[in-house]
């Protein structure tokens, strides 16, 4: 019989700051702004539904492997909870029930009729093969068949997973329920029903509402400097469009350091170069290595999170130069940081409005998976750009009208589109 070894090592969440606490703690100011009432508070301060499951995966040395994973449905009130899977050594509860309630808050903000979920599982991609990765999928939506639904529970790529993981998600769910089921997963490669312009979406959308924002403040594109921290898919695709904008990204960088050029980064030859080296950016040379700790503190224009949560804290925000932090990340700046940002007088584009590109096309894939239609790059590009500004717009007011930060507003915004639907609802 193989061996079983049970493979679960969460990161202890008290190492860290607890995106949970800090997400509460935004949601409480935002509450009180709103005078949100007593039940409606109790019912959006904790999540609807929690399932944690033990996947065993045969692994490729024929021992079986038993890995945890999470999908936490933090909210379904606006509609079908949506929300991606993460895969990496670092998921703990606690965050995956932050980031489905940020899921929550940021379909309310950019007004897309889904609730909020996320998922994930405590593993480390990097070190199994695909066809480890595979039966840890396939096993992860067998024990989620219950829970994942076009109607119910959509999931989408996060850290870690992307297409390919989404399709075998897809076809997994499809012969459980024994109907092909497109609708049920977004993120999928195009051929299966995936949408254009779905990979670079968050990217766009942290481009659009970085633009917007340098509108408010009057700077220019072409005047202005940016870094960017993190280099994956919602990295690289917002300094390659903020790029194409006239930013100059003088920093950039991933789990292999951080790259700064003071002419400016080539970012269409720093993606080409990643590609062909495993993802990263190790040994490049269009840029030297500086320290990555010291560029989110560069003096830039503009900073743009787009890697993990609480990178920006009570400890480094003091030293920040840039004037306009866009997040791409979600949860990247823990609530202690917030007073420093805001007595700074730095402006924020917050997770749940500069990253919600990502899901506002995912909503256009499941659209058109319904129609069965296929929408041309330009229209989603369009719709989805519209959407955005509109949103960005929204919560600008909103910070003007309560005279609060424009993560403040953005909760404000969120909240209170969930809140007045409870009312008409009823229910409880
Ligand atoms: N994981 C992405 C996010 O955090 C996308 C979610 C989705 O498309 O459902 O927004």
């Amino acid at each position: 019989m193989a061996a079983t070894t049970v493979y679960k090592e969460p990161a202890p969440i008290m190492d860290r700051e607890n995106p949970l606490e800090s997400m509460m703690s935004r949601f409480n100011i935002a509450a009180e702004i709103l005078g949100l009432d007593d039940s409606t508070y109790n019912v959006l301060k904790a999540p609807d539904k929690q399932v944690i499951v033990n996947i065993p995966v045969t692994m490729d040395n024929g021992k079986v492997r038993v890995f945890e994973g999470y999908r936490v449905v933090h909210n379904t009130i606006l509609g079908p909870s949506k929300g991606g899977i993460r895969y990496d050594m670092n998921v703990h509860i606690d965050e995956v029930k932050a980031l489905a309630a940020w899921m929550t808050w940021k379909c309310a903000v950019v007004d897309i009729p889904y609730g909020g979920a996320k998922g994930g599982i405590i593993c480390d991609p990097t070190a199994m093969s695909p066809g480890e990765i595979e039966r840890l999928t396939r096993g992860y939506t067998l024990a989620m068949k219950d829970v994942f639904g076009p109607d119910r529970d959509i999931p989408a790529p996060d850290m870690g997973t992307g297409p390919r993981e989404m399709a075998w998600l897809m076809d997994e769910f499809s012969k459980t329920v024994g109907a092909t089921s497109p609708a049920v997963v977004t993120g999928k490669p195009l051929v299966m029903g995936g949408s254009l312009g779905r990979t670079e979406a968050t990217g766009r959308g942290v481009m659009v509402s970085a633009l917007a924002a340098m509108g408010k403040l009057g700077m220019k594109p072409e005047e202005s400097s940016a870094v960017v921290q993190g280099f994956g898919n919602v990295g690289s695709w917002a300094a390659k469009l903020l790029a194409e904008k006239g930013v100059k990204i003088k920093g950039v960088s991933d789990i292999s350091g951080a790259y700064w050029n003071d002419n400016g980064i080539n970012i269409d030859e720093a993606i080409a170069y990643k590609n062909v080296h495993n993802g990263r950016l190790e040994g490049y040379t269009g840029a030297t290595l500086m320290n990555a700790d010291e560029l989110l503190l560069a003096d830039v224009d503009v900073l743009v999170p787009a890697a993990v949560e609480d990178v920006i804290t009570e400890h480094n925000a003091h030293d920040i130069k840039a004037k306009l932090i866009v997040e791409g990340a979600n949860g990247p700046t823990s609530a202690s940081a917030d007073p420093i940002i805001n007595e700074k007088g730095i402006m924020v584009v917050p997770d749940i409005l500069a990253n919600s590109g990502g899901v506002t096309v995912s909503y256009f894939e499941w659209v058109q998976n319904r129609l069965g239609y296929k929408w041309s790059e330009d229209m989603v590009i369009e719709r989805a750009e519209r959407i955005m500004t509109d949103a960005f717009e929204k919560v600008y007011a909103t910070s003007q009208k309560y005279n609060v930060p424009m993560r403040i507003a953005a909760y404000v915004v969120a909240i209170d589109k969930v809140a007045q639907t409870y009312k008409f609802r009823g229910g409880f």
